[in-house]
């Protein structure tokens, strides 16, 4: 494997055009990455964020905006590939299959369609594989979710081990498809062009920058709520009888965080959704208090995938459908486990998962000044009111007294103290006037 770049973007960015400085996204930060300076929103702690996308989904204004593909990157391929996560089937009510679902994306202008819910069926017997062969570190944890995977690498470095190394679906999906065009169509692979339709930004950035592989298979990934007005008119014209959709309950299931619906009956699993679960599941897991699970399945979003910001329909409503949906298509996977089996080694188990992902910057690189500043720190938030309120830009009187002691800001951005010192000035200016009054 050759070495991971060294360059690490984000998958959103803040339009500061937009933005209204109300601090929302600034608290809703898992990691304190945002601060509000001059009455705008910026993500300064770059090296923190996770691309959990809280930002974006709580932001009132919209002003938060996803860096998924736009129409103008689908240009200059010559074969253009779908992998649709299995949350699209839950976007256009019971009205519409997912085969219509699929075939609808045909009709826009994708020329091939790959059924992820196919090679999730394919990953939980690879899965179920890898369990049985190691069975010392327990729990193994999904890796998925591209936002839990950072927040692990960042965060919880001891529990690296645990990540699971075996290949994500939407990967598989795209080298399979990629292949299948190349020998169809006769073209050179890097002329196709396979993009993941996705309910989540983070899936962008695992694409361009991945953590713990060396590279991904896909070219892009569409958010599903860009694509949802065109499927919708699309979906209308629907009538023809082709079978594109392969997958059953099982992989469907995968849209939404019910681990006990997958099929690894003979692993005590567990799925834990929403980012602060999240992280107080790994804390637990990190202390060694997650006793007798096997496999533990985490996502960023509440629900799963369904509650991606990327959506459109109601995560609730979504998940409901997704149920419907395995009852409907049965819980017994479509996929031939021997096939699996036979290439388990080549192509779903990951050779290595690789701690290279950036970590936050050290106080200081010398441990003397390191300490004397986290003193410096100390000291300063007992000056600060602890109060919380964000208005200051930053998200706790902690990360502002960190700030300080970094030279990032200052005692008054607190606007308790700067009301306290005004008042104080005023006190001392009244008294004044009063002395030359009464001489
Ligand atoms: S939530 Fe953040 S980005 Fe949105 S308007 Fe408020 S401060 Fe700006
Ligand atoms: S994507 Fe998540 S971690 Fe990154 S700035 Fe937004 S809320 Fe913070």
């Amino acid at each position: 494997m050759k070495e991971i770049q060294e360059h690490y973007s984000h998958s959103i960015y803040i339009d500061k055009d937009l933005c209204n400085g109300c601090v929302v996204c600034t608290l809703a930060c898992p990691v304190n990455a945002i601060r509000v300076i001059d009455g705008k929103a910026e993500v300064i702690k770059d090296k923190l964020c996770i691309d959990c996308g809280e930002c974006l989904r709580v932001c009132p204004v919209q002003a938060v905006k996803s860096m998924t593909s736009k129409s103008q990157d689908l240009t200059g391929y010559r074969v253009l590939a779908a992998v649709p996560s299995p949350v699209l089937f839950a976007q256009f009510g019971s009205h519409y299959t997912p085969n219509d679902i699929l075939l609808a994306l045909q009709k826009i202008g994708f020329d091939y369609i790959y059924d992820v819910g196919l090679s999730c069926e394919m990953v939980l017997m690879a899965i179920d594989e890898y369990l049985r062969r190691n069975q010392e570190i327990r729990p193994m944890i999904s890796n998925f979710c591209p936002a839990v995977t950072r927040m692990i690498f960042k965060s919880y470095p001891d529990l690296i081990e645990h990540i699971i190394p075996i290949e994500i679906p939407r990967e598989i999906g795209a080298l399979q498809i990629r292949k299948k065009i190349v020998e169809e169509k006769e073209v050179n692979p890097e002329e196709v062009g396979v993009f993941h339709i996705t309910p989540c930004a983070a899936k962008m950035i695992s694409i361009t920058n991945p953590v713990g592989v060396e590279r991904s298979n896909l070219d892009g990934a569409i958010g599903i709520r860009d694509l949802y007005g065109p499927l919708v008119s699309a979906l209308k014209e629907v009538d023809d009888d082709w079978i594109i959709q392969k997958s059953s309950g099982v992989g469907m299931s995968w849209a939404i965080g019910k681990a006990s619906l997958r099929g690894l009956t003979k692993w005590s699993t567990l799925s834990v959704t929403g980012v602060k679960d999240v992280i107080d599941i790994l804390d637990t897991v990190e202390k060694g208090k997650l006793k007798n699970v096997d496999y533990l399945e985490c996502s960023i979003c509440p629900g799963g995938c369904v509650g991606g910001p990327l959506v459109v329909q109601n995560k609730h409503l979504a998940a409901s459908r997704i149920e419907n949906l395995v009852e409907q298509y049965g819980v017994k996977s479509r996929v031939d486990s021997r096939k699996v089996l036979r290439n388990y080694e080549s192509l779903y188990l990951l050779k290595e998962i690789r701690a290279n992902a950036p970590s936050p910057d050290p106080l200081d690189p010398d441990l003397k000044r390191a300490l004397e500043m986290m003193n410096r720190i100390e000291e300063i938030r007992e000056l600060l009111p602890g109060k919380q309120c964000g208005a200051c830009g930053a998200p706790t009187c902690q990360s502002l007294a960190e700030d300080i002691v970094k030279g990032e800001a200052s005692l008054t951005d607190c606007v308790f103290i700067r009301i306290k010192e005004l008042t104080n000035a005023v006190k001392r200016t009244g008294a004044k006037a009063e002395s030359g009054n009464n001489q």
